[in-house]
């Protein structure tokens, strides 16, 4: 993909969409960093639910840390890891408390060390919380970015640097939101929506040329159109 179809793909996107966010509920950097937290391999629906009633009895790191485990994982238990993600989230509040003056860092690397913050973690609040343009590689992000070919790579880490350089400058900072919105409605894992989707003659994903195909399709499909489709071989039509 050249920087003019990148600029193309990111416009569209934004068309369809001008202000994206997260869909995690949050009104400072730290109910946000204890949501991101939370969102470890849970749907941002379940931390929702739970952080609604978190959040009215205690949001800052000194009325968590006087919660205590134990109690903190009344409000979490239906979010999966739960007692993995309250011990870390007592321990990141205690390291807040000790060295921040209670507040979120704004450095990756300070971010970073706090238990249960990685740099994916870090990297969102990074750009949801601060307005830095980095990008957090989640599942969705992952999987769009490999698929259209705008920044392949086997790993993680090997697609977020090449994002950071594929994406244009002016669509840096919202990129993130995106990426993964595209990823969790449209370009699903299972059931890619190419019929549906803006990105189609950007995108270098072979699959989506077989859905194309169906949804354009101006015969109806029979079984001898479906087996060839399914292999691949082609059929000579007579007549
Ligand atoms: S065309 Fe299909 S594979 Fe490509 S981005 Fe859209 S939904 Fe994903």
């Amino acid at each position: 993909m050249n920087q003019e179809q990148r600029r193309d793909f990111f416009s569209r996107l934004k068309l369809l969409n001008p202000k994206p966010t997260t869909e995690l509920e949050y009104h400072s950097p730290f109910e946000l960093l204890i949501a991101v937290i939370l969102s470890a391999q849970a749907t941002d629906k379940s931390v929702n639910l739970a952080t609604r009633k978190l959040y009215k009895v205690a949001n800052t790191p000194k009325e968590f840390y006087a919660l205590g485990i134990a109690e903190l994982s009344t409000f979490i238990k239906t979010i999966g890891l739960f007692n993995a993600k309250a011990k870390n989230i007592i321990a990141t509040c205690k390291l807040l408390l000790e060295h921040h003056g209670g507040e979120v860092p704004r450095t990756r690397e300070a971010l970073e060390a706090l238990p249960g913050v990685g740099r994916k973690t870090a990297n969102v609040i990074l750009n949801t919380a601060f307005g830095e343009p980095t990008i957090a590689v989640d599942t969705h992000i992952f999987r769009v970015s490999n698929r259209t070919g705008l920044a392949p790579g086997s790993t993680v880490l090997q697609v977020e640097k090449k994002l950071l350089k594929a994406v244009p400058k002016e669509y840096a900072l919202d990129a993130h939101h995106w990426l993964i919105l595209h990823g969790r409605y449209v370009c699903k894992a299972r059931k890619p929506d190419c019929a549906h989707c803006v990105l189609i003659d950007l995108c270098h994903y072979k699959r989506k040329l077989k859905q194309t195909e169906k949804a354009v399709a101006l015969f109806p499909a029979t079984k001898q159109n479906t087996k060839s489709h399914s292999t691949g071989k082609t059929q000579k039509h007579h007549g």
